[in-house]
């Protein structure tokens, strides 16, 4: 069960479906919070093309996971903002902590994705 957070206080508290493969999700992850006051964030992983960006970013899978975790978590505590910079920008963030150059070549890579106005290029 997912815990709720007052938003400021704590990081955001995920639900991880780890393994889980949503057929309806266009992405690797999804996330969804409701409350504007608290963040009860629930995100589902698609494993398989997380691990299919690992292997052809040849990237640590669990540093890939880690990106997107990041990144779900980011759009939980943005809402209603719902832009991808920021949670782009969160994932630049910790491939710069881990110190990763593959990680970090990859969330470059998805920059190049965003349009000026902070959303996927359609
Ligand atoms: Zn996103």
């Amino acid at each position: 069960m997912p815990i709720p957070v007052r938003r400021g206080l704590l990081p955001v508290v995920l639900l991880v479906l780890a393994g889980v493969a949503m057929p309806a999700c266009a992405g690797p992850g999804t996330a969804t919070a409701t409350d504007p006051e608290m963040v009860d964030c629930a995100v589902v992983l698609n494993m398989p093309l997380i691990q299919q960006a690992a292997r052809e970013w040849q990237a640590p899978a669990g540093g890939m996971t880690a990106l997107v975790l990041v990144h779900e978590q980011e759009h939980c505590l943005r809402v209603p903002d719902d832009r991808e910079t920021p949670a782009v920008a969160a994932e630049q963030r910790l491939a710069k902590k881990l110190r990763n150059p593959r990680l970090v070549a990859f969330v470059e890579a998805t920059l190049t994705r965003l349009d000026a106005s902070g959303y996927w290029k359609s």
